[in-house]
């Protein structure tokens, strides 16, 4: 038996029985689980275009196989997400050479992915793309304030990296030094880059804590542009909030009804 995810319910999202629950599904072979993987990651190909997460080609997310664990799913390069869909979808190596499908890969872009995919084996899936104002917050070499909520998910749970800053891609050698800085925690904002999110357990968790975090940004570069907060969250309610509201469990349940709705609305992403 295989689980879609690693998933359970946490006490601040308890199983409500005999309730609609979004629920983590089983599967009974690798095969079937793989399918699922790769709808999922078209799933959130199509959420950072529904997010205008897009900036021509740039962009890449990746979901690992789940037999051969070298080897990576992502998206096309220079296809829009919008069309991102199962039968574009390229498996790559640790290399970045293309094992399976039509389509090239970005090499330059997949140097990061793959130094941390490689030396992170529990890291499953990761994303990256250069966004408004996650890109204009990386240019301020600084974490995020514990100013809301939404920011505690991210309270001592992201890094800034500055080597390599600005790069237009990281080398290899540097790759493997960088990619330290991705060790246990769900979120890296590269100085001068972007925003790069990685899960333990779903392409779902990572896609929304992407989203999340692109949002945390903009909240403070808003707040910055009218003043200072009158007062950060104190130390302690950020962990609080950060154990209870970011979870990979909750970036993966908050990501059910984006992906709810794109199926809904979406009808050619399993072609
Ligand atoms: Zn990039």
């Amino acid at each position: 038996m295989y689980n879609e995810f690693d998933l359970t319910h946490s006490a601040y999202q308890p199983k409500q029985s005999g309730l609609s629950f979004p629920e983590a599904k089983n599967f009974s072979n690798v095969n079937d689980l793989r399918n699922e993987l790769k709808r999922k990651l078209v799933i959130a190909c199509r959420a950072f275009s529904y997010f205008k997460f897009d900036y021509g080609f740039a962009g890449h997310l990746t979901v690992r196989d789940p037999e051969h664990k070298n080897l990576y799913w992502t998206n096309p390069m220079a296809v829009h997400f919008k069309h991102v869909k199962t039968s574009n979808l390229i498996l790559v190596d640790h290399d970045g050479s293309v094992v399976e499908g039509n389509h090239a890969v970005n090499r330059a872009g997949f140097v990061l992915h793959a130094a941390v995919h490689e030396k992170f084996p529990e890291i499953v899936a990761m994303c990256h793309a250069h966004t408004l104002y996650g890109t204009a917050f990386s240019s301020l070499g600084k974490k995020l304030d514990p100013i809301s909520q939404d920011a505690c998910a991210f309270y001592e749970d992201h890094n800034v990296i500055t080597e390599e800053s600005g790069a237009v891609a990281v080398s290899e050698d540097a790759g493997m030094n960088i990619a330290n800085s991705f060790k246990d925690v769900k979120a890296v904002i590269h100085q001068n880059h972007g925003l790069v999110t990685m899960s333990k357990h779903s392409i779902d968790s990572a896609a929304f804590w992407f989203s999340a975090l692109e949002r945390c940004c903009h909240q403070e570069l808003l707040t910055m542009s009218t003043g200072r907060p009158v007062k950060l969250v104190p130390h302690e309610r950020a962990v609080y909030s950060r154990e209870n509201v970011g979870s990979d469990y909750i970036g993966w349940l908050h990501f059910q009804p984006i992906l709810d709705h794109l199926i809904a609305t979406e009808k050619d992403m399993f072609e």
